[in-house]
């Protein structure tokens, strides 16, 4: 048996989707764009969504809204993909990391507010795994402090925690539709937010700064743009929207086959003694975006090998980012810097966690998993 780490869930209509807007037009950002934008916003009860190339083009949208950039300190977690620490240098910021909670990997809201400083002008958390930081406590230390929070929601659609939902006000929230994330367009992005400058900002910065969209200024009466600001250029096409708009409709059918596994996984693994497994905080939803189980960083590497032996489709997510080289010599980090991030980088194996999984392949892993880690 071969597993794959990932298998996109696409359907015939999402396909047929696609089809349409080949059969079309604009290509381009258009209508189909407008309609995921739509049923996003819808689905996060959020005031707007805008559709990007990226995840990563997000975060740097949203840090450069804020006007943060050289000189500037945004905090945020070591544990994550490097995406998020790296929207904050390509800003000319400087990323303040802070160690995560031992027991869920996420950013540890106690100390926080030990790492703001003058400089500090936001804090970028990551949902890891699907599970939400403790937003409570983040929001009102942001508060107190008077600094923005920008919501790394790359893994997490469908979470909510202490009555607290992905992205509330005035939080602004990062999504992506990388190719495996739990919907996707290979490439794509999402911001919300509920500040309506801020749309029109994000609007614009998507395309250059300028005033008018292709659609705009060929589906009506020629107007002439203006150039207001120096923008970007990562705008969601109508192909990428296409693909994107029923599996919206899919997220919910998609996250209950995910939590299915979740469960057998959870049943099998806690028994053995060498797995230690991210804990579920009590008030919290999870989206099961990664499976992920702890094991001891002696061995990790042989266990991964041994699962990809087994023809199992395995990742790490994530190794620390202060140990990545650029980081490390450029702010001279080392070893034991942020301790429980090291652990979680060097005892992570993330597992096959998609829909399409079938009984015999979750029990193939579960059994392999049982063989290879006693
Ligand atoms: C995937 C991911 C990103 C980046 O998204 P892209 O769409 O690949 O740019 C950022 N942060 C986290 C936590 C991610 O998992």
């Amino acid at each position: 048996m071969k597993i794959e780490f990932y298998r996109h869930n696409l359907s015939d209509k999402d396909k047929d989707e696609v089809r349409k807007v080949l059969d079309g037009l604009f290509l381009t950002t258009g209508e189909w764009t407008k309609t995921f934008e739509d049923k996003l916003a819808a689905y996060l009860n959020a005031s707007y969504a805008v559709g990007l190339s990226s995840g990563t083009n997000a975060l740097e949208l949203c840090l450069h809204y804020y006007g943060i950039g050289p000189g500037d300190e945004v905090i945020t977690t070591p544990m994550s993909f490097i995406a998020t620490a790296n929207a904050i240098e390509a800003c000319g910021a400087k990323p303040v990391f802070v160690d995560v909670e031992a027991s869920t990997g996420n950013i540890d809201a106690e100390l926080i507010a030990g790492k703001i400083s003058e400089r500090t002008k936001a804090i970028l958390p990551v949902h890891l795994y699907g599970q939400m930081c403790d937003m409570k406590r983040i929001n009102a230390i942001a508060q107190k402090h008077n600094v923005k929070v920008i919501e790394d929601s790359a893994h997490c659609l469908e979470s909510e925690r202490d009555g607290v939902p992905i992205g509330a006000a005035p939080n602004m929230a990062c999504f992506s539709f990388y190719a495996t994330k739990s919907i996707t367009s290979g490439e794509g992005g999402a911001i919300t937010c509920h500040d309506k400058e801020a749309y029109a900002w994000f609007i614009k910065a998507r395309m250059h700064g300028m005033s008018a969209d292709a659609a705009d200024r060929y589906s009506k009466l020629y107007k002439h743009y203006d150039m207001e600001f120096l923008g970007f250029k990562c705008n969601m096409n109508n192909i990428a929207a296409a693909l994107l708009v029923h599996q919206m409709d899919s997220i919910d059918t998609f996250l209950e086959k995910r939590r299915i596994i979740t469960e057998k996984y959870n049943k099998a693994f806690s028994q053995i003694k060498d797995i230690r497994l991210p804990a579920v905080v009590d008030g919290s939803k999870s989206a099961y975006h990664l499976y992920t189980i702890w094991v001891d960083p002696n061995k990790r590497d042989e266990y991964l090998h041994a699962l990809q032996d087994a023809e199992i489709g395995v990742a790490v997510n994530y190794r620390s980012i202060h140990l990545m080289s650029y980081y490390r010599n450029k702010y001279e980090y080392v070893r034991g810097d942020f301790p429980n991030c090291e652990f979680i980088g060097d005892a992570t194996i993330t597992l096959p966690l998609y829909p399409q999984l079938t009984d015999a392949e979750v029990e193939y892993i579960i059994q392999s998993v049982k063989e290879i880690i006693k």
